[in-house]
């Protein structure tokens, strides 16, 4: 059964929804029950079919339903009136390599999928524009977050005015680092004391990757009172949710996405 779950904006954007799917009635299947993820590990028709259910859910064609094929890097693809007119091996080949989605088009469902990283969705009001980040730690790290609202502004957007929330992840007591982690937020030029704390009985460095980011959108111009954080941790909730902490890797992932409707 497909159910979603409501990604709120501070402000709601006209004719804009945010959400995440659950994962229905998960059961001990690392896949089960619902994955739109087609590249760790799951089987095609399944995915295929869970993606048909979202479509028909939304009532929109399969072709317009959008999602990258991840790898934890900051690159943005913007998905235009061309990109929806490609071939499905055109399409896939675009979205290679692509962290995040920005599109100007109506009744477009852009969306990521995530096990723990932080699913970051963005709009501007005046121009209509919408946009999907997936922001692991390395996504973080590497500003994905600035990548995409600076693509926005090149398309006509002010971040003044856009509203941003960040979805279903991994919740700062559960995410666990190593200090060669830290480091690499250290030395790009986050500041530690405002998102890392340790475990006073392990010892142990903790990132709050959702704060890493709202002040990184924060940076950008995005007002602080435009950002919300869902209070949905992954890792707390591996029925509800994938969690790659507790499934593995070879799990299904949590779709989160956004739609304009016209
Ligand atoms: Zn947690």
């Amino acid at each position: 059964m497909l159910l979603s779950e409501p990604l709120q904006f501070a402000t709601p954007v006209k004719g804009v929804s945010a959400f995440n799917l659950t994962r229905g009635d998960a059961d001990s299947n690392p896949y089960g029950e619902i994955n739109l993820c087609d590249y760790t590990g799951d089987n095609v028709i399944h995915v295929v079919t869970c993606r048909a259910m979202l479509c028909e859910h939304l009532r929109i064609p399969i072709d317009h339903l959008v999602m990258p094929r991840q790898t934890h890097g900051n690159r943005v693809a913007v998905i235009d009136h061309d990109f929806i007119q490609l071939s499905f091996d055109e399409r896939s080949e675009r979205l290679q390599g692509i962290d995040a989605l920005i599109t100007p088009l109506a009744g477009v469902c852009i969306g990521v999928n995530t096990a723990d990283c932080v699913p970051i969705v963005i709009a501007d009001p005046a121009t209509g524009l919408i946009a999907v980040a997936h922001a692991g730690w390395k996504g973080t790290v590497s500003r994905i977050a600035t990548q995409v609202v600076q693509r926005m502004v090149q398309l006509g957007a002010n971040p003044a005015n856009m509203q941003a929330a960040m979805g279903v992840s991994i919740c700062n007591r559960c995410f666990e680092v190593g200090d060669e982690v830290v480091e690499q937020f250290r030395t790009n030029g986050f500041d530690l004391r405002r998102i890392m704390h340790r475990n006073r009985n392990t010892h142990k460095a903790h990132i709050n990757l959702q704060k890493a980011n709202l002040l990184t959108l924060h940076e950008t111009g995005i007002p602080l009172a435009n950002i919300t954080i869902a209070n949905r941790c992954s890792r707390c909730n591996p029925h509800r949710y994938f969690s790659a902490r507790r499934l593995g890797i070879n799990s299904g992932r949590t779709f989160t996405a956004i739609i304009r409707r016209p």
